[in-house]
């Protein structure tokens, strides 16, 4: 769908020979695109190998949240990392939509965006303690985030199911692949090389650079980034070992009109529920609504994908009595088991990052800057977090089938009326 809605994706041909840049990063995401770009602002040459086309990966297929924070919340993320590391990385990543809805600006990229912030609903009472612990902590770190109860949420929100919600005035909305393409068109305008059909099959030092190979020519450069994240393709890698791969689907209606589907999120925010197995809703420019869930749509018949569907929004928006849903699709998210980002340098001139845990529109535009300065200065103060090992984490496959077994039993609980 935001293939659909995007006309103005760029196109690039493959690599073909050899050449020289300073910086080659691999995947045209938002992390390897953000990288390049931040770069080649800074006056270096910059190559980007994609192996497919420019948001191939998450960075074309998701919700379009642009969310501030983590999933954590900021006092655990504090906890888990110790003061100084946890504060800087909660305070980069609270920051961090500002980056996102700036470089829209700088580069003119018209992407839908809408600075409307989000909605973290609450769909029970446990959820509504969370979120107002959560608004607790961001308010005593000075955010524009607010609870709001009762009829201004069922008006804002667009349903009576959510009693209570987190307005988070940093975030927004935007259409993920519009902002990916308008960033590599920024990168190609700065006159970054972007080669699309390019799978890196090795990745080598010679000297003091680094080869990197794809099937028809060879980029040689001092420094590279490798932002391939949870699509990363070939052996030539560790770093699938770092994360496990889990999905998301989502289900997009056709364009909907008139007041029942106006007063759904009639402030153009986004937004998802507390449930552990969470939904997102959203609609976007032309009044689609966006109903998403963890789990993949593509292992399962379309009408089953359909009639959780129909079961989210019955539940929450009956008012619109029969929707016709026009797009499913699903994409791969970079889980770690403590659903925090991991970045590594496990070479002189070479880093890596994954595990944004379904938040990469502003997490991967924050890394992108992070890494180029990183490059550009030597300095480690310009990353949001320590490198780590590049140790890998214990059983992926096993934690990738558990997860989505789970997921599919909560929706099928969720159509079957067991879980509300
Ligand atoms: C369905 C879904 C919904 C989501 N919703 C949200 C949301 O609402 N908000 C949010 O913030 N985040 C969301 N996320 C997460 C977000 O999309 C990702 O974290 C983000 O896109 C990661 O960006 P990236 O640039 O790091 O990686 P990617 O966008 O995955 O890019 C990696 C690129 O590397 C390329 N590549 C892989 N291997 C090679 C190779 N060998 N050679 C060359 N290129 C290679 C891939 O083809 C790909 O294009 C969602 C993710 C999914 C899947």
């Amino acid at each position: 769908m935001w293939e659909e809605l995007t006309p103005q994706r760029p196109k690039a041909e493959a690599l073909a020979g050899d050449l020289k840049v300073d910086v080659c990063v691999i995947g045209a995401g938002f992390t390897g695109l953000s990288t390049a770009l931040h770069l080649l602002e800074q006056g270096k040459r910059v190559a980007i190998v994609e192996a497919h086309e420019t948001g191939h990966g998450g960075s074309g297929r998701n919700v379009g949240l642009v969310n501030a924070g983590m999933w954590i919340a900021p006092d655990d993320v504090e906890a888990g990392l110790g003061q100084a590391v946890g504060s800087k990385l909660v305070a980069e990543m609270g920051n961090a939509p500002s980056l996102v809805f700036s470089l829209i600006d700088r580069y003119e990229i018209d992407c839908q965006a809408k600075r409307h912030g989000t909605l973290h609903m609450a769909h029970n009472a446990s959820g509504t303690a969370d979120l107002q612990s959560r608004c607790a902590q961001w308010v005593r770190r000075g955010a524009p985030v607010e609870m709001i109860t009762g009829a201004a949420c069922h008006a804002a929100t667009g349903t009576k199911r959510i009693d209570a919600a987190l307005l988070d005035r940093r975030a927004g909305t935007l259409n993920p692949m519009a902002y990916v393409s308008g960033l590599a068109k920024a990168v190609v305008g700065l006159g970054g090389l972007l080669y699309h059909h390019s799978p890196v099959s090795r990745l080598e030092r010679q000297g003091t650079d680094w080869l990197v190979a794809t099937p028809m020519g060879v980029v040689t450069a001092e420094k590279v980034v490798l932002a391939s994240n949870a699509y990363t393709e070939g052996e030539w890698t560790e770093l699938r070992r770092n994360f496990f791969p889990g999905s998301y689907y989502q289900v997009a209606s056709v364009p909907l009109s008139g007041e029942a589907a106006e007063a759904i999120l009639p402030g153009g925010e986004g937004s998802w529920d507390t449930r552990q197995v969470l939904s997102s809703i959203r609609r976007d420019a032309e009044g689609r609504l966006l109903l998403g869930s963890l789990g993949s749509a593509a292992n399962k018949p379309l009408w089953a994908v359909r009639a959780w569907a129909d079961r989210i929004q019955q539940f929450y928006f009956p008012q619109l009595g029969k929707v016709q849903w026009q797009s499913t699709w699903t994409g791969t998210i970079a889980f770690t088991p403590d659903h925090l980002m991991r970045l590594f340098e496990p070479a002189p001139g070479l880093v890596a990052v994954t595990g944004y845990n379904g938040r990469g529109v502003t997490t991967g535009t924050a890394v992108g800057r992070a890494f180029a300065n990183y490059l550009l200065t030597g300095s480690r103060e310009a990353l949001p977090m320590p490198f780590q090992p590049m140790d890998g984490i214990s059983a992926p496959g096993l934690r990738s089938g558990l997860y989505e077994l789970g997921f599919s039993l909560y929706h099928a609980g969720q159509c079957l009326r067991v879980v509300i």
